[in-house]
């Protein structure tokens, strides 16, 4: 079924570890669940500028524009580290980023039962969490002018501008809205309106878009510092927080590591919608390349495992086909079965990269 086009773009290190096992995901729900899916595979990163001298040729940009959905694994290791900053692995995916447009990351912390000990909080705080933070990604400090280190007198005065205009504000609202119609239809917004004017505009554009097209939608106002700390006293009580690029980068973060290993974390990064309605998207596990553990078979895939289940959720409309593949995950989480980063409870030997994916294949069969 060609209506479902994935480029991958395994890139360097643990990527293709991963990614292979995604690629038996992939197949599984083709064989069966008789989604077809029309998959192609591209290089990026390290693995570009040794093919190209380039870490994402033009040919492969097209690519990527042209797909429902591009898969990534990870890019950067070692031997490109003394690179000029032109051609380094990551200018391949900020590339992709960039002239994708793609303004809205989702984050989500899911912690799943059988894992609720590696957080560092409470088991009964984190136990069953599943929220997502929208961070708005293209715009805001890290972009705003003027920007600079200049001198006033006799010393040096540091500059960078918070800035936003109400279309950049309305686009990730929406979504956010939507995203929260496909789980549990509550948004919660997060700016520092008490005190910054470009907060005010926030919440009053977030509270339009609101008003005007998504009334069935529960949202809620915080200031950002209030929902760190709500966010750590009692996650459970958010499903979707949208918030700018500023505090999203801090609140994604901190909420990433309510759930333990960075091995578990899928993120998205979604643009506008294309012609056939489906929002230009980019997913990803939130880790790198791994040097230290790459071409072990040690690496955990279910960060990228989760990842595809985004793009079957987000970009094909798929949400109980990517319940499945979650459920899938969280059996064998349950079963006891844990790669090596997932270790510490005693008598555990880990399984490798493979036969996690394996496993997790069997538990979807057992699903069926
Ligand atoms: P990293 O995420 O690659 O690794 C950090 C630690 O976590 C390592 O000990 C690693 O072994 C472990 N780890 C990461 N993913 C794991 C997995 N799936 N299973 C088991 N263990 C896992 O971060 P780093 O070491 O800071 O960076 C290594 C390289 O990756 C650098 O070149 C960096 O620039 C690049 N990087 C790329 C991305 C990306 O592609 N999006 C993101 C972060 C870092």
């Amino acid at each position: 079924m060609a209506n479902h086009s994935i480029l991958i773009l395994a890139g360097d290190g643990i990527g293709p570890e991963v990614m292979a096992e995604v690629r038996k995901v992939i197949d599984w729900f083709g064989a069966r669940r008789g989604i077809g899916f029309d998959v192609s595979e591209d290089l990026v990163g390290g693995a570009a500028y040794d093919a190209h001298g380039t870490p994402l040729t033009d040919a492969t940009m097209e690519k990527a524009q042209a797909v429902d959905a591009v898969l990534l694994g990870a890019v950067g290791g070692p031997k490109y580290d003394k690179l000029d900053f032109s051609v380094k692995p990551e200018r391949g995916l900020l590339r992709l980023r960039k002239e994708m447009d793609l303004f809205a990351n989702l984050r989500p912390a899911q912690c799943f039962d059988a894992l609720a000990d590696f957080s560092s909080l409470k088991r009964e705080v984190v136990a069953g969490l599943d929220i997502v933070i929208v961070r708005e990604l293209t715009s805001g400090i890290y972009f705003g002018e003027p920007r600079g280190i200049i001198t006033e007198g006799n010393e040096r005065v540091g500059i960078n501008t918070q800035r936003y205009t109400e279309s950049e504000i309305a686009r990730v609202a929406k979504s956010a809205f939507e995203l929260a119609r496909k789980r549990s239809n509550k948004v919660c917004s997060m700016e520092k309106a008490n005190v910054m004017e470009s907060g005010i505009l926030w919440r009053e554009v977030v509270q339009e878009v609101h008003d005007r097209d998504y009334p069935d939608v529960e949202l809620s106002h915080m200031y950002a510092d209030a929902g760190a700390m709500q966010l750590c006293r009692w996650p459970k009580q958010f499903d979707v927080i949208v918030t700018d690029n500023l505090f999203g980068d801090l609140l994604s973060d901190a909420a990433a590591m309510l759930t333990g290993s960075l091995g578990m974390l899928p993120s998205a990064s979604l643009g506008a919608p294309m012609a056939n309605g489906r929002p230009k998207a980019l997913y990803e596990p939130v880790h790198g390349s791994a040097p230290d553990i790459a071409g072990q078979g040690k690496a955990n895939p279910i960060a990228c495992i989760l990842s595809f289940a985004m793009a079957l959720r987000y970009s094909f409309d798929l949400g109980d086909e990517a319940g499945r593949l979650e459920a899938a995950v969280e059996k064998v989480l349950a079963d006891g079965l844990r790669t090596a980063d997932l270790l510490g409870e005693e008598g555990v030997t880990p399984v490798s990269t493979s036969e996690m994916g394996d496993a997790i294949l069997g538990a979807l069969d057992a699903g069926l």
